[in-house]
């Protein structure tokens, strides 16, 4: 966390995606580090997750891992548990919601049995059998109050064939973002940025690239629309360059103040 702070970086993403075995001490002593640094934490909860799985104990043990997430990251004082929400599994789009919301139902009741006080975060997702396009992650996030979207613009980028080329493209995501959510809502959004390969059809994520790499999208026009609007996102940088390109986020964001 020293170095974090060293280097001019405020907010961190602790990545529990393999395994959620910190314990309570190591959790809040990293917490604690973090707070002294000023950096904020956010968490990324387990791959293995699957929602809307048509097996009823799939769809159990991914509760039960996101509870646990969100248990870790309340010993942390990380604010957003972003995860995965799943895949559609064979079922229509609208069972899928459906399979989806009484799921997550289910998890915020056992987190609020518990007290556990986390935002939960489903994040858009990449590839085009998986849960969670910005529409469906929008509607999740109304229908809850303690449901926040994790805006990943890579996915959404690769999802739709690459279509993130201008700032206008930008603008009707957060736009549609905002209506719906509120202004309100929209400070403190957590966002993921990275460059992304599509497919060879061109329709989902393949790999990430780092900045500058050409990939697309354009990180510039999107810090652009945010110094604009006056937003406060919290931007986690998801390159394979994870600190260099976090910081040269950074720059390119303070360059338009
Ligand atoms: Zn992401």
């Amino acid at each position: 966390m020293p170095y974090l702070k060293e280097i001019g970086l405020d907010a961190m993403e602790y990545q529990a995606v393999r395994s959620i075995r910190i314990g309570r001490k190591v959790a809040s002593e990293l917490g604690s580090a973090a707070s002294e640094n000023g950096v904020l934490l956010t968490i990324h909860g387990p791959y293995a997750i699957n929602l809307s799985s048509n097996k009823k104990l799939v769809r159990r043990q991914s509760i039960q891992r996101i509870v646990k997430s969100a248990e870790i990251a309340s010993w942390m004082g990380a604010f957003h548990l972003t995860f995965h929400p799943g895949y559609y599994s064979g079922l229509p789009r609208d069972l899928a919601m459906q399979t989806q919301k009484e799921a997550l139902k289910n998890v915020l009741d056992k987190m609020g049995e518990r007290k556990i006080n986390v935002e939960l975060g489903p994040e858009t997702t990449g590839k085009p059998n998986q849960f969670g396009t910005l529409e469906e992650l929008i509607e999740l996030s109304t229908t809850f109050e303690k449901i926040r979207l994790t805006l990943d613009f890579a996915h959404i980028h690769a999802r739709l064939g690459g279509a993130i080329k201008n700032r206008s493209d930008y603008e009707k995501i957060l736009d549609a973002v905002e209506r719906s959510l509120g202004s309100e809502r929209m400070r403190s959004l957590v966002v993921h940025f990275s460059e992304v390969e599509t497919t060879m059809k061109g329709i989902g994520e393949r790999r990430h690239h780092p900045l500058g790499s050409g990939y697309g999208p354009d990180f510039k026009k999107l810090a652009e629309v945010i110094m604009e609007k006056g937003y406060s996102f919290i931007i986690i940088c998801e390159s394979p360059m994870l600190e260099l390109d976090a910081l040269k986020m950074k720059r390119i964001l303070t360059s338009f103040k």
